[in-house]
C-alpha cells in the first residue's frame, strides 16, 4: 500500500514507470508505457468490476486494530524512553524514532477510520467502480484481459462480448 505514485517496469521495454495511483491500485491492470509506448500488464492494480475491493479500504474495524497496536507500541517506547532519560541519563536515537513514527501511524489510522466512517471510502470505491465498468463496457478492453488469464464475470461476458450463457 503506498499513497500518492505507483512505480512499476514495463514489461515490454524494461523502463521503470512511476504514476499517479490510490492506495489500493484500484485500476486497470493494462498500463500504458510513455517511452515504449506499449501496453504492458501489471497484476498489482486491481479491475475492480472484476476483482472487487480490498475488504480494508472500508473497514473501520481493521483501522481500529491497526491504531491499538501502534498506540500499545507508541505507549511501551514512550515509557520506555522516560525511563532511560529519568532514571538512568541517556536514551536511544532507535526508541525515538519509533515513537515518532508510530504516533504519526497512529494518527494516520485515526485519520482513515474517520474518512471511512463518514462515507468518504465508499463514495471514492464507487467512483472507481464506475471507472471499471466503464472500460469493462468496451469489447476489446474485455478481450484483451481475458487473454492475460483474468477471469471475466458472466455479466460481462454476456454484454460485453455478447457470449451466449451456458
Ligand atoms: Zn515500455
Amino acid at each position: 500500500m503506498g499513497f500518492g505514485y505507483m512505480e512499476g517496469t514495463c514489461g515490454k521495454c524494461g523502463e521503470k514507470t512511476r504514476e499517479p495511483g490510490n492506495a489500493f491500485a484500484y485500476g486497470s491492470p493494462i498500463r500504458f508505457c510513455p517511452k515504449c509506448k506499449q501496453e504492458y500488464l501489471d497484476r498489482r492494480w486491481r479491475e475492480v468490476a472484476v476483482q472487487g475491493f480490498d475488504p480494508k479500504s472500508t473497514s473501520v474495524a481493521y483501522y481500529a486494530k491497526a491504531f491499538l497496536i501502534l498506540f500499545a507500541i507508541t505507549a511501551l517506547s514512550g515509557g520506555w524512553l522516560y525511563y532511560t532519560m529519568h532514571f538512568k541519563g541517556y536514551y536511544y536515537t532507535m526508541v525515538v524514532a519509533i515513537v515518532i513514527v508510530c504516533a504519526i501511524a497512529c494518527v494516520a489510522c485515526l485519520g482513515l477510520m474517520v474518512w471511512i466512517a463518514l462515507g468518504f471510502a465508499a463514495k471514492s470505491n464507487a467512483k472507481y467502480l464506475a471507472e471499471s465498468e466503464r472500460r469493462m463496457r468496451n469489447p476489446e478492453y474485455v478481450k484483451k484481459l481475458q487473454a492475460c488469464g483474468y477471469v471475466i464475470p458472466a455479466k460481462y461476458l454476456a454484454e460485453t462480448l455478447g457470449t451466449p450463457q451456458e
